[in-house]
């Protein structure tokens, strides 16, 4: 019996012009991600896209991948049978069996997207629904509360046989909102943030900040390492990670401590903002959430915007560590951020940083330092490394 995955578009069928540039790239998303797991074809039709397997295929894997990318609401494995009911009602019972002689109550719901088909929704449900209640005789219907429902979907090409629909990532489909540029610790925040923009279409660039050697090369891989679990979800994530050490060392040598954390968060958004730029991204992403630490107020928030070139993003910002860690858990970074490798950021932590710093009293302690040769030296000499 042949059998296709069935998926149905999220939030971007409300998207009236822009529908079809959206589930283009849509399906562009689904047929890259997809592509290593044999041959298989994609169809757009009637506001469903349908991947149908060839020889080898990976269906089971297939499914697992769909469920994680982004613009899908739902999507259901399904059987594909002629379009003539003798044939259609065997295939049903012989696909859907496992599950109806575990049942007890079950219903059948039609749709007829063919209308030339010559029954009519109703009149196929009832013969579905006969014709399965003499074949499984542990069955009785229940049309308010059914421990399975039968779905038949009357198609141009065949008619499709599935029980419920999987829920899929949601979203938009990732791209669709353009491109930015999240700056990524080891930490558990950043890599949320990253999923969240993601979510939203975006497709993803990342900056990484390293210092060595306060910071150890562990360090870098555990931030690649979190990228590609946000893979899974995004796409490919392009990695720029900036030495950061000669910055963290002149502010260290002369900036008043007090200020250590929020001169290097400006360090880091000019630098992010230059490299972001260069990789065409329209805004960076933080993991910052309001409060969280002495960097983190609107004060300090503040200071950071002010330097600035892109919005800043901060999905996070309104959300509780056990919100942002419940995301973390599900996304499957949670493990892997709480691996105790040194950031750049608690390399020289101030023992009493300014919590209600102002934009003047920043440019006054920077004024210090010729920061613009060191800036473009960090921003130049990134390493590059694709995240798959
Ligand atoms: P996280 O869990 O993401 O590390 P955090 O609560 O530890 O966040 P901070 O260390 O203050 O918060 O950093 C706030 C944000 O700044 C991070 O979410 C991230 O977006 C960015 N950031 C911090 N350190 C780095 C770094 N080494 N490289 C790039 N971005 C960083
Ligand atoms: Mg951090």
């Amino acid at each position: 019996m042949k059998e296709i995955i069935l998926i149905k578009n999220g939030e971007l069928a409300l998207k009236g012009l822009n529908r079809s540039t959206f589930e283009d790239m849509l399906v562009g998303n689904i047929r890259r991600r997809l592509k290593d797991l044999g041959d298989f074809e994609i169809r757009k039709s009637q506001s469903t896209i349908m991947v149908e397997p060839g020889e080898d295929f990976d269906l089971e894997e297939a499914c697992a991948r769909i469920g994680k990318i982004f613009g899908i609401a739902g999507y259901s494995r399904a059987a594909a049978a002629p379009k003539e009911m003798e044939q259609m009602l065997a295939a049903a019972a012989e696909y859907l069996a496992p599950t109806l002689r575990a049942a007890r109550t079950f219903k059948v719901e039609a749709k007829r997207s063919d209308k030339q088909f010559p029954l009519r929704s109703p009149e196929i449900c009832a013969q579905t629904g006969g014709y399965l209640l003499r074949r499984f005789k542990n069955l009785s219907v229940d049309v308010h509360k059914p421990d399975f429902t039968v779905n038949i979907e009357v198609r141009d090409r065949d008619i499709f046989i599935h029980g419920p629909q999987v829920r899929g990532a949601g979203g938009m489909p990732t791209g669709s909102s353009g491109r930015g540029a999240v700056l990524i610790s080891g930490g558990i925040d950043s890599p949320v943030a990253a999923w969240m923009m993601a979510k939203r279409g975006l497709a993803l660039s990342a900056v990484h900040f390293a210092s060595p050697p306060y910071t150890s090369p562990m360090a870098e891989k555990k931030v690649q390492d979190l990228l590609s679990r946000v893979a899974v979800y995004s796409g490919r994530i392009a990695l720029f990670t900036v030495p950061f050490t000669e910055i963290q060392e002149t502010i260290r040598d002369h900036c008043p401590e007090e200020f250590f954390t929020l001169v290097m968060r400006r360090m880091m958004m000019r630098i992010a903002g230059i490299v972001a730029q260069r990789d065409n991204c329209s805004a960076l992403i933080t993991g910052e959430s309001l409060g969280q630490v002495a960097s983190q107020t609107v004060y300090a928030l503040g200071c950071t915007d002010a330097v600035a070139q892109m919005p800043v993003l901060r999905p996070l910002i309104g959300m509780d560590k056990d919100e942002i860690v419940r995301i973390s858990r599900m996304i499957d970074t949670f493990e892997l951020s709480s691996l105790p490798y040194e950031d750049c950021c608690t390399v020289f932590t101030p023992r009493h940083p300014r919590t209600r710093p102002t934009v003047e009293q920043l440019e006054k302690v920077e004024a210090a330092v010729d920061w613009g040769d060191m800036i473009q030296r960090a921003a130049e000499n990134t390493k590059f490394k694709m995240i798959y």
